[in-house]
């Protein structure tokens, strides 16, 4: 089934997952998979490495490990810069063996030790590639607060009118605290004429240190309010999580009021964190 169809149904409700790192067992995420499938999100999506951390067969089957439950659709992520236009048509074969059909078609962040590849420059370019390689879902990430390297905002968003034109028939967004920027953004999207369904990437801070990492990888602002409960309940595990989680449910209630396309939940790998935002706000999504 091809995700982009479900935009004209209801609000989209999805899930991401990661693949474990090489000292842990893939059977730690299958676990955690089959607790999330039970939660019916419309899609789980699984992370793949830009190269260098060797865990793309893993990401293979996790997404096909979901396709065989029949519970879930599988979304693979796809990033390109390290990868020869062979080696992605490998990656498209296997997929096609495996009846997955919606990609995530990203760039990748460059990694300082590995040279780039310089067959695929941008996503938009390996979303022309995938759309001339067959009849697949594309998917496109975009960011709110706009991306790390682009020169301005108005620039960021005139690239992913690009990548949009080249195929990605919908698009989710880096994580954010600040629904505000959310809002900002679609508008502006909306007057750069880019039509296609916008998820909302939504990250429940459930511990200090990742706040840190994510903050400092993605530039996400914190608001004075997010900021402040962070800081009370910070030497608090128990409380950091439950303000976390809560924190959370207030931005997805508020983007639904406010006709979000869809949510998509960065999980961590976390079932219960994800059962309890799911249970929190299921009853408020949206049929048409
Ligand atoms: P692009 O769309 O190519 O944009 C990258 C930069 O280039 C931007 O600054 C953009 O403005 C600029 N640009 C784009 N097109 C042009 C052009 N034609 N001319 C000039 N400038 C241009 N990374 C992984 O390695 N694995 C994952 O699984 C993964 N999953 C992700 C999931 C989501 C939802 C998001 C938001 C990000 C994910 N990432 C992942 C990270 C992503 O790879 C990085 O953010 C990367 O730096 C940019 O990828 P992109 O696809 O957005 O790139």
């Amino acid at each position: 089934m091809k995700i982009r169809e479900l935009f004209d149904q209801k609000t989209v409700f999805s899930f991401e997952v990661f693949p474990p790192k090489k000292t842990s067992s893939i059977d730690t995420v299958y676990k955690t998979l089959e607790e999330l499938e039970g939660l019916t999100p419309d899609f789980i999506s699984v992370t793949f490495s830009a190269g260098g951390s060797g865990n793309s067969a893993l990401a293979l089957d996790i997404a096909s490990k979901i396709k065989e439950s029949n519970a879930v659709e599988p979304m693979i992520h796809l990033p390109c810069i390290n990868y020869s236009r062979a080696e992605i048509s490998e990656v498209l074969a296997e997929l096609d063996k495996r009846g997955i059909e919606n990609i995530l078609a990203l760039r990748g962040d460059i990694n300082p030790d590995i040279p780039p590849k310089k067959e695929f420059r941008y996503a938009s370019d390996l979303v022309s590639f995938i759309r001339e390689r067959g009849d697949y879902d594309i998917a496109g990430a975009c960011y709110p607060e706009g991306h790390i390297e682009a020169e301005d905002m108005v620039a960021d968003i005139h690239n992913l009118k690009r990548k949009v034109e080249a195929g990605a028939s919908h698009l989710i967004s880096q994580l954010f605290f600040d629904n505000d920027a959310f809002y900002r953004f679609q508008e502006k999207a909306q007057i750069a004429g880019i039509d296609v369904p916008i998820e909302a990437g939504i990250m429940p801070v459930t511990n200090k240190s990742q706040i840190e990492r994510m903050v400092s990888m993605c530039g996400a602002s914190l608001p004075a309010k997010f900021v402040k409960v962070m800081q009370k309940y910070e030497n608090n595990p128990e409380a950091l999580r439950d303000a976390g989680i809560a924190y959370a449910i207030n931005q997805i209630v508020d983007l639904i009021a406010n006709g979000v396309d869809g949510i998509h939940l960065y999980t961590m790998n976390n079932a219960y964190v994800a059962r309890r935002i799911t249970e929190a706000v299921s009853s408020l999504i949206e049929r048409k």
